[in-house]
């Protein structure tokens, strides 16, 4: 397992969840219908989906559910993929396919909301909308262009003026860009513990501290072997997204694990009511990202990635509350009090992959940093991949794994091309 270090600071959204959840380890032989592997968005909801089709399912997690990505990200809740949008998908999977991809992403927002709802998650769930302000001329103009293919896969989305998009960020310097209307902002985390609680309401039996350290063939199906007991299984799903480690080789070597740092304000007091007066959420153009959204107590919580990782702990927050106060000089000095990391999930053509194989296992990765309301609608999905449905019906077609590259070196210094995309991004201005 390729696991985000225990002593790592925890994100500000823990000590924001009123909910708490705590399962056991695993310390016995137990048999399932499927087992699933990874206790974030992707476990839970696949869990969830699978159990309310009438599997049996065992749910194992190696530390806390929430413990990867899932609790430690900016909580954006954005119904559209970092780079493919409608025009894009149907290049690549011309026809049915596409269209059904299309859907899927068109109505993951609705299916996140639908959980909350279902389960009556206290994580703070906004549903304010998504601002993408562009940050040249060319850009204002391609967003504008996604947001009307987006319209018209019936999407609530529409591009945005420059004015606007000043009012609506508290800051300029934007040409405009597009708003998603049925977006928002969650608490990361208190989502996390609330799908966990939601399983186990329905009957998924769920273990916490309970990593599978090895995935064999037994006469009876799938043996998962967790330090102190094992789940028989016909099937599995791994959902371990960044945090892959080898119980499918090719699955870990099939994507890139990014770090990603997070940091958060003091509460900004009447300041906050000047930044995103009407609480949306936003991420910008640029491919070094700027992004952020407030919480519930007024603070703002925004994020980056370094290049170089030493000394993150002091130097990232210093480079966020750079570019906070230079889009808001309004902001006090000495303002940022807490920061976390995280792992993402990157595929090269930046989309998911599901992965399936005769002998009952599969999997599904590739969030690539907007897996919040991705990862709740490929629930069915895999699902439905575990159930045999065929390939031409699924709404993302299964492939093999296809290991990058050398591996080894592309993962370690992926993140030495930020310099680059801070080049292109202030060249494009
Ligand atoms: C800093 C940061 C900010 C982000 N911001 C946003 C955002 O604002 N909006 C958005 O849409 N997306 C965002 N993302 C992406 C989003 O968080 C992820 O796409 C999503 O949480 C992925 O969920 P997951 O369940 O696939 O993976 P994870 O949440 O990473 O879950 C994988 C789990 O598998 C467990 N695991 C791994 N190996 C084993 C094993 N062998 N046995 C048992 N368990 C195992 C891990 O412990 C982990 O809990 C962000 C990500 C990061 C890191």
């Amino acid at each position: 397992m390729n696991s985000w270090p225990s002593d790592a600071p925890s994100p500000l959204w823990m000590a924001l969840c009123r909910e708490t959840f705590s399962a056991s380890p695993l310390t016995e032989a137990v048999e399932a219908d499927v087992a699933v592997v990874g206790g974030g968005y992707a476990g839970l909801a696949a869990a969830i989906e699978l159990r309310r089709r009438g599997h049996n399912v065992v749910l194992l997690e190696a530390a806390k559910v929430g413990y990867g990505a899932s609790g430690r990200a900016n909580g954006q809740v954005i119904g559209a993929l970092t780079r493919h949008g409608p025009a894009a998908i149907r290049k690549v999977w011309p026809g049915e396919r596409g269209e059904r991809f299309i859907n899927l992403v068109r109505g993951s927002v609705d299916v996140l909301y639908e959980l909350i709802d279902r389960y009556e998650i206290d994580c703070d769930a906004r549903r304010t909308g998504w601002l993408q302000p562009a940050h040249s001329p060319g850009r204002a103009r391609r967003v504008a262009d996604l947001a009307a293919q987006w319209a018209e896969a019936g999407a609530p989305t529409a591009a945005v003026a420059a004015t606007d998009m000043q009012a609506r960020l508290g800051t300029g310097g934007y040409y405009g860009g597009w708003e998603h209307r049925g977006s928002g902002h969650i608490n990361p985390y208190a989502f996390a513990v609330g799908l966990a609680r939601g399983a186990a309401s329905e009957g998924v039996r769920l273990y916490e501290g309970s990593p599978a350290l090895e995935l064999t063939r037994g006469s009876n199906g799938w043996v998962v072997t967790t330090p102190r007991g094992k789940v028989t299984a016909a099937k599995v799903a791994l959902t371990t997204a960044a945090h892959s480690g080898n119980l499918w080789p090719e699955l870990r070597r099939s994507v890139v694990p990014v770090t990603s740092y997070q940091a958060a304000t003091v509460p900004l007091g009447y300041a906050a009511h000047k930044i995103l007066p009407n609480d949306e959420a936003a991420s910008d153009t640029r491919m070094d990202l700027r992004y952020f959204r407030k919480d519930r107590e007024g603070r703002l919580v925004s994020g980056a990635a370094l290049a170089l990782q030493w000394a993150a702990a002091r130097r990232l927050p210093a480079l966020v509350e750079r570019r906070l106060r230079a889009a808001f000089p309004f902001l006090p000095p000495n303002l940022m009090t807490q920061f976390w990391g995280g792992r993402i999930a990157m595929t090269l053509d930046r989309l998911p992959h599901l992965h399936r194989r005769p002998d009952g296992l599969c999997a599904w990765i590739g969030c690539n940093g907007r897996g919040l309301a991705l990862a709740c609608a490929m629930a069915p999905v895999l699902a439905d991949a575990l159930e045999g449905v065929p390939d031409k019906q699924l709404a993302v077609q299964p492939t093999e794994p296809e290991p990058i590259p050398f591996h080894f070196v592309v993962s370690r210094f992926a993140r030495l091309i930020l310099p680059w995309y801070r080049f292109k991004d202030s060249r494009e201005v």
